[in-house]
């Protein structure tokens, strides 16, 4: 017999209908499940329409479907979560709390580049001038969770001190979109995945996601960033499969002793080797990545880690972002003055590195970086 009568048949044809929970499924899936129902494949683009741009929370509610096929659908669910809490910070960021299937609670962070309504007089001319064009004035991120807690244990980060509790499935990632989405009754026009947990060790559900975002959602690849803190083979891996998404790498140190005192998992992933793989991820892609790296007073702001960091990041295609710290309340980093803020910028920009510093927003609603927790 020969070997390819061994490897096993593939219907290309025909998508994996692994659903439901059906939110994250493409118009393929979805029309391959409806026909599976005994269904006319037309239906699949009206479930597809109700889910991504309805918002529909019961198929029973898909008005267009038969009364009696509809009767049969009560129990199939779509996957989306109810809000358990929402904060709203004084820059008009908004902090979610979402309680999924199982009961756990997840957040989700909506952040509007211009605060909406009356807000904007409160922001005045301050930020207008910061906006370029009509078009930024619209901008709504999301900060979106991958996991229920995080197994990484940074040291100055809030989620880590909960632990972790399981990876998220690739509708409970699209939720979040369309949950933000819908109370802010505005389009989203940016994701970053740097909510709770680590994304790459949820590949498969994270890179579902990104698919569905795009396509069924409807926002385009760049404005999607995916943030790690490196995961060994994982960043190679992603940039296998050829996405135009962003991909933002935790670095936080410019060194190996240091990052390992602040990152445990860089013990068993030294630094030199997450900078191979990175170096790679611009190879196989052509797209810079985005370096973070959280400023913490006296520990790694000064100016000779500032110029290590530009000496080791020389000749690479990248970016880096300054991220002042975000105080929690379990450890007693700080946050450094804007004098040591300006000087480590000012450094790294004298070297010739790419940089800007990303003041987090809804820092007084416990919404800002690192401030994410299960509890
Ligand atoms: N696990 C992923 C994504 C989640 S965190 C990662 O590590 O990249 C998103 C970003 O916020 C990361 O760069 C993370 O290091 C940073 N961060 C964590 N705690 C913070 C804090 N207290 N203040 C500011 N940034 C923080």
């Amino acid at each position: 017999m020969s070997l390819s009568a061994l490897s096993p048949i593939t219907t290309p044809l025909l998508p994996n209908i692994s659903i439901p929970p059906l939110l994250g499924a493409s118009l393929e899936e979805l029309t391959a499940w409806v026909v599976q129902q005994g269904q006319p494949a037309y239906r699949g683009k009206q479930l597809h329409s109700f889910i991504y741009q309805q918002g529909v929370r019961s198929l029973c509610d898909i008005s267009v479907f038969s009364k009696q096929w509809r009767g049969s659908l009560a129990n199939i669910p779509i996957g989306r979560s109810t809000i358990h809490h929402r904060s709203v910070a004084p820059d008009d960021t908004v902090k979610y709390l979402l309680q999924l299937d199982d009961g756990e609670i997840i957040e989700a962070v909506g952040i509007p580049t211009f605060p909406r309504d009356g807000a904007r007089e409160r922001w005045g001319n301050r930020e207008i001038r910061k906006v370029d064009n009509e078009k930024s004035l619209d901008r709504l991120t999301v900060c979106v969770s991958t996991q229920v807690g995080c197994p990484m244990a940074c040291d100055f980060c809030a989620t880590g001190k909960g632990g972790y509790k399981r990876n998220l499935t690739r509708s409970e990632i699209v939720d979040q979109v369309l949950t933000v989405q819908e109370d802010f009754q505005q389009r989203v026009s940016n994701v970053v995945f740097m909510g709770m947990g680590e994304p790459l060790l949820n590949t498969a559900n994270v890179l579902s996601a990104v698919k569905s975002l795009n396509k069924d959602v409807g926002i385009g690849q760049r404005s999607l960033t995916v943030s790690t803190v490196g995961i060994r083979d994982r960043i190679r891996e992603l940039a296998e499969h050829q996405l135009q998404v962003t991909l933002a790498v935790s670095l936080h140190a410019p060194n190996q002793t240091l990052r390992e005192k602040l990152i445990p998992s860089a013990r068993s992933y030294p630094l030199e080797d997450l900078l191979t793989e990175c170096r790679e991820y611009v190879e196989i892609t052509g797209r810079r990545v985005s370096f973070e790296y959280v400023l913490l007073a006296g520990v790694n702001d000064l100016p000779e880690h500032a110029l290590e960091l530009s000496q080791r990041l020389r000749g690479f295609q990248s970016h880096v972002n300054l991220i002042p710290y975000n105080p929690i309340s379990e450890v007693d980093y700080k946050r450094p003055n804007s004098d040591r803020i300006n000087a480590f910028f000012n450094i790294l920009k004298q070297q010739q590195t790419a940089v800007s510093v990303r003041y987090s927003r809804g820092l007084e609603a416990d919404a800002a970086c690192g401030q994410l927790r299960r509890s």
